[in-house]
């Protein structure tokens, strides 16, 4: 891993608002490899983004979240894994709904983006009209799970209705150029918006980076990760000596003291392979998460180059730690270098850990 090149601006960038698309679970287990005692359940928000090109005058979404109409519009296999997993499906309202409600038009989105196909990114592409194309990763269309849609083709993972009528665009990264060593394509041509091919935890996994000004961007991750232990600390974004985040006190109030960093030493799963717990991250991907779980670990690789630069701010779709961080659509994030929301946000994910700390805390007293 090293210090990433970012791409020169070309004086554009984009607008971006962060939107709650629903919230579902998943245990832990099928996440990582080794996850820490006591956190046992991913309780996971789905996030969607509004990508603003004010000076083309145009729209696009990376994501949509969950749909709705999840139980009337999936297919059998989908609602098979649901039930099975005994997921939380908890949707108040589709993207669409949230958009309009702010005053935006539907047939203002230019495209909607799928970072691949799982139903907690895909929502519901057949609310928007035809005008509005839908752009997918390489093998998209090739691949019998993805597409044509279901019930036309019985073995899709996907609803049909969400292609009927519109255009959808499988974009090819063969002769793309790289950044930090994704494939990357400019989107609007103008260096405020690029589309990163990031493969292993599905065949069409695609990111992001929108450029928020001349030299900041937001890295939207999809499903590189799922959790921020997966890429979090490195030796490019240690872990500080002392974390302000809420961590529980000995006496069991809970949310009030700040850890020491080496409290996380011993709860660190990678402590018996003798890894440095501030540089190490806490979890590695496992292969129930990924078709391919070494091109997953090199997409993480490359993400936590980006990651450690002061000039990126990264999100995945699923990073509950930053609910309470960011202020959700239809505010705007692209202000979130002056605003701190990344050194705000960093380091929360730690919460999770708080059964474990409270263990060693009462070991400590005993
Ligand atoms: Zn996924
Ligand atoms: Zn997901």
């Amino acid at each position: 891993m090293s210090n990433i090149f970012l791409p020169l601006s070309k004086e554009q960038s984009v607008e971006v608002s962060i939107i709650h698309g629903g919230r579902t679970t998943v245990p832990t287990k099928y996440v990582v490899q080794t996850p820490i005692p006591g956190h046992d359940l991913l309780d996971i928000p789905c996030y969607s983004f509004l990508i603003e090109n004010k000076s083309q005058n145009k729209r696009i979404l990376y994501d949509l979240g969950l749909m709705k109409a999840w139980k009337e519009k999936q297919p059998p296999a989908i609602l098979n894994q649901i039930e099975a997993a005994n997921a939380v499906m908890d949707i108040k309202s589709d993207v669409t709904d949230q958009l309009v409600d702010a005053g935006i038009q539907l047939g203002s989105i230019n495209a909607v983006i799928w970072s691949h196909h799982h139903v907690d990114h895909t929502g519901d592409p057949s609310l928007f009209p035809p005008s509005t194309s839908l752009i997918v990763g390489p093998g998209f269309k090739t691949n019998n799970t993805t597409f044509p849609g279901y019930p036309k083709n019985p073995d899709s993972l996907v609803a049909d209705d969400a292609f009927h009528g519109r255009e959808i665009i499988e974009l090819d990264f063969s002769t793309a150029a790289s950044i930090g060593g994704y494939p990357a394509i400019d989107y609007f041509g103008d260096g405020s918006f690029y589309i990163l091919q990031s493969k292993g935890h599905t065949h069409d996994h695609i990111s992001a980076l929108a450029r928020t000004s001349n030299s900041k961007f937001i890295f939207l991750g999809g499903d590189v990760a799922h959790h921020p232990g997966e890429y979090r600390p490195t030796e490019l974004l240690s872990l500080p000596n002392d974390i302000e985040v809420p961590l529980p006190t000995n006496d069991n109030t809970p949310f009030l003291s700040v850890c020491p960093a080496s409290v996380l030493e011993t709860i660190h799963p990678g402590k018996k392979e003798g890894k440095d717990y501030r540089t190490t991250p806490f979890y590695q991907s496992n292969s129930l998460m990924n078709v391919s779980l070494p091109d997953a670990e090199a997409s993480i690789e490359k993400m936590q180059a980006f990651d450690a630069s002061t000039d990126v701010f990264t999100i995945i779709a699923h990073d509950t730690s930053l609910l309470d961080v960011l202020p959700f659509f239809p505010k705007t994030i692209t202000d979130w270098d002056k605003a701190g929301y990344k050194s705000l946000g960093a380091w929360r994910f730690l919460k999770d850990f708080e059964k474990a700390i409270a263990e060693i805390k009462t070991e400590d007293t005993q």
